[in-house]
């Protein structure tokens, strides 16, 4: 039987009905089918919804609680601090004590702790008052250390999916349309459930318009390391010159103040775990350090060209010291009246 036919009995009752019963009774009839369907919709409907229960409720934690509320999920939270009033103006049940929020057998644990508390977090979770066949999913910034920690501590019964979604609530501010959703099924059991239960939770993701990149965790953190470091970095250091608006800001200007803007409003934590927890970063941040020194390099040896043309450009009292000047000075033809502009040739 397709998914909208009739059962049997169904017909039966409607072909009586075209028979012999009233016009306003067919009526009824006419509107019962589209009734039927309703309710399989709304039986199919309730299928794809879960129970989630995030662990860590602070920025990302709420941020994602939102959408899955707006998209029908049950949300139950758990977080060291107390956020029972915000919870309630979400829609969220929260739970102060992580053992009633396991004792709700959530289907969904969502782990969006801090990346440098995880594993403390991890270890005191009374996994045991679980189902036993929970999914276990989080969302650090880094990959292969929650993957690890998971098919370290994690009963061998418990599924693992390892996700980034790589916006956050400024960047994802206006929709999540096209972000990219990164993420590794580490350990999905092969039953139907199982799967299913994995799809519908990535499905969240997808309908938002994510862009669903299916990624190991190690080449994610490679990506990161180049991408996501690098661009944190950049923020926090312009972030400490303090960066103002001016009557005159050109576009590059602009870009460079929404990236402070845009990584600024992120826990100093957070940074820190994508430093110390990712394997790639610090050869990272000693590429930023190398660039750096070059240009440096590079300005004050134009620089010095500039002066030593100056001192030994006009002759007088200076031709002993001309002989001495670097080749390219005297061979570039830089004279005396030669200005600061034309370091840009
Ligand atoms: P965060 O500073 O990385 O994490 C804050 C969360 O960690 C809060 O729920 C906090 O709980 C919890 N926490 C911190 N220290 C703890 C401890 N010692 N014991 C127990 N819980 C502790 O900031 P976030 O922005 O909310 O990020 C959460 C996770 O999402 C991180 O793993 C991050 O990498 C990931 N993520 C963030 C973004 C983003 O744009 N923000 C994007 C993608 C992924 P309390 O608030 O209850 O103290």
């Amino acid at each position: 039987m397709s998914a909208f036919s009739l059962p049997a009995t169904f017909r039966v009752k409607q072909r009586a009905s075209k028979l012999f019963v009233m016009p306003r009774i067919r009526a009824l009839d006419a509107a019962q089918p589209f009734d039927y369907e309703a309710r399989i919709m709304e039986a199919h409907e309730k299928s794809s919804k879960l129970k989630i229960g995030i662990v860590g409720f602070g920025n990302y934690g709420q941020f994602l609680a939102k959408a899955l509320i707006r998209q029908g999920h049950t949300v139950l939270a758990h977080s060291r601090s107390d956020y029972s009033d915000i919870a309630v103006k979400i829609g969220v049940s929260f739970f102060r004590d992580p053992h009633d929020l396991c004792e709700e057998h959530p289907e969904v644990i969502l782990l969006c702790t801090s990346i440098i508390s995880t594993e403390s977090v991890l270890r005191s979770l009374p996994t045991q008052r679980l189902k036993r066949n929970t999914l276990f999913v989080d969302v650090l910034s880094v990959k292969e250390f929650p993957r690890n920690l998971f098919l370290q501590i994690l009963p061998q019964e418990f599924d693992v999916l390892c996700t980034h979604p790589m916006f956050g609530p400024e960047s994802g501010k206006d929709g999540w349309k096209g972000l990219p959703f990164v993420y590794e099924k580490v350990r999905i059991g092969s039953d139907e459930y199982k799967e299913d239960r994995c799809q519908k939770f990535l499905d969240i993701f997808a309908k938002e318009g994510c862009r669903m990149v299916e990624m190991s965790c190690s080449e994610h953190d490679r990506h990161a390391a180049e991408s996501q470091f690098i661009t944190h970095t950049v923020g926090r250091m312009l972030g400490k010159l303090e960066l103002q608006s001016t009557p005159i800001n050109t576009k590059g200007y602009e870009t460079l103040l929404n990236l402070v803007e845009n990584t600024s409003g992120d826990s100093f934590d957070l940074y820190y775990g994508l430093f110390m927890y990712n394997v790639n970063s610090t050869g990272q941040i000693e590429r930023l350090d190398a660039a750096f020194d070059s240009l440096k390099r590079q300005l004050y040896g134009h620089l010095h060209d500039i002066l030593r043309k100056q001192l030994f450009g006009n002759g007088k009292g200076s031709e002993n010291l001309q002989r001495l000047a670097p080749p390219a000075v005297s061979r570039n033809g830089y004279g005396q009246e030669a200005t600061a502009c034309e370091v840009k040739q």
